[in-house]
Formats: structure tokens, C-alpha cells, sequence
């Protein structure tokens, strides 16, 4: 959409708030500057720093411009032209098919891809290559609050209400999840929360920023926030503060679930998490006085080898509260990367086909099937998960074509998983800058970025967006959805690979129709005039659904299901040789793997480098100095990054933000445990030493 000066109106490239601005031209094709967008109602025209640099890598002379092909003579990637690039992927990946068979070969997606990119890649996947390894780092991300999401009400959707309800709601419960950090602008719905006189209570075991801004503090143990929340409900049932009605009306499972809660009682549950058993009923009277509750989880407690189940436990306290299904209530996930939301609803995750059908469901491949103009025969099965997919690398799958993904820095393990990588026998990355999984690869094909190309995203709130094309790209690069066609091409499939993003984007709405994430009725046009459209929308005549769940859950018989979750320990607990905790997250200056945010000098200078925060008595104890390189060490590597001393943290705990490569890199150390449902590895919590460097 053109504005009336020319800027052009669309949206941020990083996180899943999906931020609104204007891009303006700088004169003589310059490129062009972020300015305020007050007309999209999320942001309402503020940005944090990464949203307004953003450009800044668009210009970036670090930035790809070209395609690069590994060389047998040199060994090193050297320039070359599309023709010779495309043509050596579409050869690598095409020869490991033919002597290994299609599942030999890999695909790897990301959680900020558009929609359109996230559909032609799931596709390209499963007509192109025949393969069924696909999977993307959104696994990394939510996919435990999603499997806890469809366990319980049939439908995973983040928030299944807008972000606007949340300063009319009574008291949020904030799990895990440090906006001030991640998504400052979104902080001001819980200020105007607390202005409105509502509560917020955050479950944290670091006083964050939006910690210190909260009514009420929980610093639960790393990896016990599955026990708090059962802790809670005990009380809830102790003090008569179940909602009979609604438990007997719109849920099913409720004396399982009641008895696991009941075996958890509050000294227990004190000596399970640390947190003292007066805060526990303070917390219960918070969330139970008022009138209407929600339950906000993000990374922390889903980021755990039982985060389906620690999900499923705050899930349990709405329902037994009534706290679900209702107005301004209920419970929901702050999705992370851009379209964490849209990636995992539209076929690039293992298990999945486009409208977040099942591929497992005879219906759904033959519906999928026909659109694609395939036999439903043809399309392979669910696939490997993120993290064991990277773990095959190398010994069942011998190629890999990777978009929008840095797993040398974001995957778990990340000395292993960086090792399994350079077996391959063949590895293409398609990306904007040279990260360091790019820099691994065979073939690197350098592509558009935001600002350059139009599609669309699905924010946490479940709103499909458009970003729109506000300047012309380099001359050298293309877009991902011109390699897809490009490579299909040579591999014999190109005529169901359009270029044009509106194009796939029609497609998909015809994939998507009549599954739980239906956008049949949304369109770019519709888009623009309304300034986003809620899923599910199911034709062109329907105004889209910002609030779900209101009558009906999206179960078979409509009403909530209740898990019968327990306790259990985190994958690794401290001992004699690993005696603290490891903890990881964000900063405010870096996204994700750092692969963009990284070459921004402002946020450079901002957050110039990992660090390991740790509380004063354990300095103390150690003889760590403030600033001095700390060595923390784990099972799988060791990371070095300087100490920094803080009584924001709990004395058994340290915290390494994960936004960098090298010795300070923070995955090294992380513990792929998974989670049997979601196979979300458990960043949130392992068993750690830390010695002075
Ligand atoms: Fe971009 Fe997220 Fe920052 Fe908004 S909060 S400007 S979407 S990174």
C-alpha cells in the first residue's frame, strides 16, 4: 500500500509482533528510512531499535549480491553465475535422490519466511524432491505451546484473542516471556493493564525488565514451572476457587487432571521450585479475584523436554477458573520469530500440510493432493523433527537445501549439529548475508529481503499482514520463491512453482480451504483494507475471527480437554560435577541467531557480545570478576563469554543470551532433550559449571 507521500506501509522483518511502518525512498534510490506507521493498532507507530535499523541491512556491505559455489580447486566459495549456482544445487540435490533416495535429501525452512515462501517450500519438498525430511526452526520456537494448544482445544492459533483485550483483562499471568526484551513495544498493554487497575504477575527465574515492572515476582527454579502451575491449581481447588460450572459445561478430563494437581501441594511445590508458599497464594488471589484472567506463556516454559505438558499445566488453571472460552479471558503464546505463526501453518513443518492440516489425514492429502495436481499417493509422510532431522545429517540425510536459518548458531548442541553439517555431501543455503551456516555450505544463493519483495505473515495474534515491496533489489540477487521455481524447473516440476507471490498466495488459499487455519477468504486486497485479517476466515463475505473459542472449542464434541500432567524433572539436573543451572534468551538489541541484527552497528554497539550473568554469591564463590571471561561448561562444550554480576538472577542459575557464534556461543551448551510430543529441545534449562576462564 502507497501512502499518500509514497512511503510505502508494511511491516518489521524480525519478531511475531509484526511491528507496522512506513518505509520512505531516500532520493536518487538510496534505499530508504523506517518512519511511523500509526494506522496499524499493534504498535500503533512505535518500534524497537531492530525494527527501525532494519534497513540498515538492506544496504549492508556485508550483504550477499551474488551466488557463491564451493570450488574443487580452491576449496573455497567463489563467485559464479545463477545459471552455474542453480544448476549445481538442483545437480546435488537431485544425485543424492537418485543414489539414496528422496528421503536422503533434506529441506530446512524458517520461522520468518513469508507464507507464501513457507507453502512453495513445503510443496517443493514434497512434489520437487519427494522427500519427507522437511522441517524448520520454528520447532525451536513454540511448537510445544502449539501441540499444547491443539491437545486442549483443538486448534493452535497463539492468541486466540487480539493483543487489545489484554489492558481490559483482570490480571496476566506472564510465564516465561520478557516483552520489555523481546518485543518492547508490546509492553504497553500490560502498563495500560496495570493502569486500568489490573495485575501482572511474571514467572521468571530472572528478574527481567518486565519482571521488575510486574505486581508479583515468581523466580521458579529453571525447568519447574510445570510444577508451580500444578502448585496453583492445588490451591485453586483448595480454596474453592474452581469454576464448577464451567468445568461441567465446556471441559473434559477434570478429576485427572484434579488429582495430579491435588498430589502437588504447596510446601511440595515450594521445594520443588523455590518459590515460598505466601507468593503462591498471593498469585492464586490475583488471578482468581477478578472477573477475567489470561495466561501468556512464551519461550520459557515451553523451551523444556516436557514443555508440552508445563503448557498443558497453565492451560489446566484457566479451565479449572473458567479462565477460557470467555471474554478477556483464556490462555495464550507470544510467538517469536516474524511468522513463527504462518510458517508453522502452512506445510514446512514435518507433520504438516498447508491450512494446518494433518499429513497424516487421508482427507487432508487428497484435498492438498488435488490443488498441488498430484496423486495423493505420491506425497511422502511426516517427516523427521528440527533437531533430529540436524542430528541425520550426514548419515540418512546426505543433502540439505536450507532457507532462512542459522542452526550452526541457533540449534541446540550446536558443536554437534555444526559437525553433522559438514558431513554433508552436499549442503545449499539461500540467505541474505554470509551466516555461518551459509558459510558451510557448497552453494550459496543470495536472496531478497523484506523491504524488496511483497508476502504476507500471520502475527502472534493470528492476523495475516502484508508486506509490501518498497524498493527494487540488487541486481544480483532473486527472491526465494524464484529459486524454488528455478530449481524446480530443473528437476522437471517448474509449472507449480508461480514466482508472483500473490499467485501462491491464491493458491494457498485454495490449500487452506475448509482446514482449521482456513484462509480462503483472505486476500491481498482484503488485506490492505482492513489492515490485517484474522484467521480462520472462511470466504470472502466473513470478517475473520480475532477471538476463538467463544462458543465452541475446535474439539470434536466442543469442549476443552484437560491434561492429566505431573511433575518430572528437567533433562539434566545439577550434580557434584555440573552443580548450576543454564539458562538462555534474548537481548533487546539482537534477534534470533544474530545473522541480521548482528551487522547493524547500532545494535552492535548496543549488545556488542555474549555474556554469562550470574548472581554476586555465586561470583563470590567461583571468583568470578565482573566484566573477566567466565567459562561456563556443560555435558556437550564449553562457551567463554565475559561475567557479568547481577542479583537479578537466582544464585543457582546462570543466563547466556544465544545470539552469537564462536567460543561465546551459548548453544554449545544447550541439551537437545526433547519433548515427546512437540520434539522441542530443551534450550531453557541444563545442567552447567562455571569457572573462571
Ligand atoms: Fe520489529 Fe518486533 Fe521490534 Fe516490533 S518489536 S519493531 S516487530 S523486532
Amino acid at each position: 500500500m502507497r501512502t499518500p507521500d509514497s512511503a510505502t506501509a508494511t511491516h518489521c522483518p524480525y519478531c511475531a509482533l509484526q511491528c507496522g511502518m512506513n518505509l520512505r525512498p531516500l532520493p536518487g534510490g538510496a534505499g530508504v528510512v523506517v518512519e511511523e506507521r500509526a494506522d496499524f493498532p499493534v504498535n500503533r507507530g512505535a518500534l524497537c531499535g531492530k525494527g527501525r535499523t532494519a534497513p540498515a541491512v538492506l544496504s549492508s556491505r556485508v550483504r550477499l549480491t551474488g551466488p557463491l559455489v564451493r570450488t574443487h580447486a580452491t576449496g573455497r566459495l567463489e563467485p559464479a553465475t545463477w545459471e552455474e549456482a542453480l544448476d549445481a544445487v538442483a545437480e546435488g540435490l537431485a544425485r543424492t535422490g537418485r543414489t539414496h533416495g528422496p528421503d536422503a535429501v533434506g529441506v530446512f525452512g524458517g520461522g520468518g519466511l513469508t507464507n507464501e515462501k513457507a507453502y512453495a517450500l513445503g510443496k517443493f519438498a514434497r512434489v520437487a524432491l519427494r522427500t519427507s525430511q522437511i522441517d524448520y526452526n520454528g520447532r525451536f520456537c513454540m511448537s510445544s505451546a502449539a501441540a499444547a494448544h491443539q491437545r486442549a482445544f483443538g486448534l493452535d492459533r497463539g492468541l486466540p484473542f487480539p493483543l487489545e483485550d489484554v489492558p481490559r483483562t483482570g490480571c496476566v499471568i506472564l510465564v516465561g516471556s520478557n516483552p520489555a526484551e523481546t518485543m518492547p513495544p508490546a509492553l504497553r498493554y500490560f502498563t495500560e493493564l496495570q493502569a486500568n487497575g489490573g495485575t501482572l504477575i511474571v514467572v521468571d527465574p530472572r528478574r527481567t525488565r518486565t519482571a521488575d515492572q510486574a505486581d508479583l515476582h515468581l523466580a521458579p527454579r529453571p525447568g519447574t514451572d510445570l510444577a508451580l502451575a500444578l502448585g496453583l491449581l492445588h490451591l485453586v481447588v483448595a480454596e474453592g476457587r474452581t469454576d464448577e460450572e464451567f468445568i461441567a459445561g465446556r471441559t473434559t478430563g477434570w478429576p485427572q487432571a484434579r488429582a495430579a494437581a491435588m498430589a502437588h501441594w504447596p510446601e511440595l511445590v515450594e521445594r520443588i521450585t523455590g518459590v515460598p508458599v505466601p507468593k503462591l497464594r498471593e498469585a492464586v488471589a490475583l488471578f482468581c479475584d477478578p472477573a477475567s484472567a489470561m495466561v501468556l506463556t512464551a519461550r520459557g516454559p515451553e523451551q523444556q523436554s516436557k514443555g508440552t505438558d508445563t503448557v498443558g499445566a497453565w492451560i489446566n488453571l484457566c479451565l479449572a477458573t473458567g479462565r477460557a472460552g470467555r471474554p478477556l479471558s483464556g490462555y495464550g503464546c507470544l510467538t517469536g520469530q516474524g511468522n513463527g505463526q504462518g510458517g508453522r501453518e502452512h506445510g514446512q513443518k514435518a507433520d504438516q500440510l498447508p491450512g494446518y492440516r494433518k499429513l497424516t489425514d487421508p482427507a487432508a492429502r487428497a484435498h492438498v493432493a488435488e490443488v498441488w495436481g498430484v496423486d495423493p499417493e505420491s506425497l511422502p509422510g511426516p517427516g523427521r523433527s528440527a533437531y533430529e532431522l540436524l542430528d541425520a545429517l550426514g548419515t540418512e540425510v546426505k543433502a540439505l537445501l536450507l532457507m532462512g536459518s542459522n542452526p550452526v548458531v541457533s540449534a541446540p548442541r550446536a558443536a554437534h549439529v555444526e559437525e553433522r553439517i559438514r558431513s554433508l555431501d552436499f549442503l545449499a543455503v539461500a540467505d541474505v548475508v554470509l551466516s555461518e551456516t551459509a558459510a558451510l555450505a557448497d552453494v550459496v544463493l543470495p536472496v531478497t529481503q523484506w523491504a524488496e519483495e511483497t508476502g504476507t505473515t500471520t502475527s502472534l495474534e493470528g492476523r495475516v499482514l502484508l508486506r509490501r515491496r518498497a524498493l527494487t533489489p540488487p541486481p544480483g540477487v532473486r527472491t526465494d520463491l524464484d529459486v524454488l521455481h528455478d530449481l524446480a524447473t530443473r528437476l522437471g516440476t517448474g509449472k507449480g512453482f508461480p514466482t508472483d507471490p500473490e499467485e501462491v498466495f491464491e493458491e494457498l488459499r485454495r490449500a487452506s480451504a475448509g482446514g482449521p487455519a482456513d484462509y480462503s477468504g483472505i486476500s491481498y486486497a482484503r488485506i490492505e483494507a482492513e489492515n490485517g485479517v484474522f484467521w480462520p476466515c472462511p470466504d470472502e463475505d466473513h470478517a475473520g475471527t480475532p477471538r476463538l473459542f467463544l462458543d465452541r472449542f475446535a474439539t470434536e464434541d466442543g469442549r476443552a480437554r484437560f491434561a492429566p500432567v505431573t511433575h518430572r524433572e528437567a533433562g539434566e539436573v545439577p550434580d557434584a560435577e555440573y552443580p548450576l543451572l543454564l539458562t538462555t534468551g534474548r537481548v533487546v538489541a539482537q534477534y534470533q541467531s544474530g545473522a541480521q541484527t548482528r551487522r547493524v552497528d547500532e545494535l552492535n554497539a548496543a549488545a556488542p557480545g555474549p555474556f554469562v550473568e550470574l548472581h554476586p554469591r555465586l561470583a563470590t564463590r567461583i571468583g568470578a570478576v565482573e566484566g573477566a571471561p567466565l567459562a561456563v561448561v556443560s555435558r556437550r562444550g564449553r562457551a567463554v563469554a565475559p561475567a557479568r554480576i547481577t542479583d537479578t538472577i537466582r544464585a543457582d542459575t546462570v543466563f547466556m543470551p544465544f545470539h552469537w557464534p564462536g567460543e561465546g556461543r551459548a548453544n554449545t551448551l544447550t541439551n537437545p532433550a526433547l519433548d515427546p510430543v512437540s520434539r522441542m529441545p530443551e534450550f531453557k534449562v541444563c545442567a552447567v559449571r562455571v569457572e573462571p576462564a
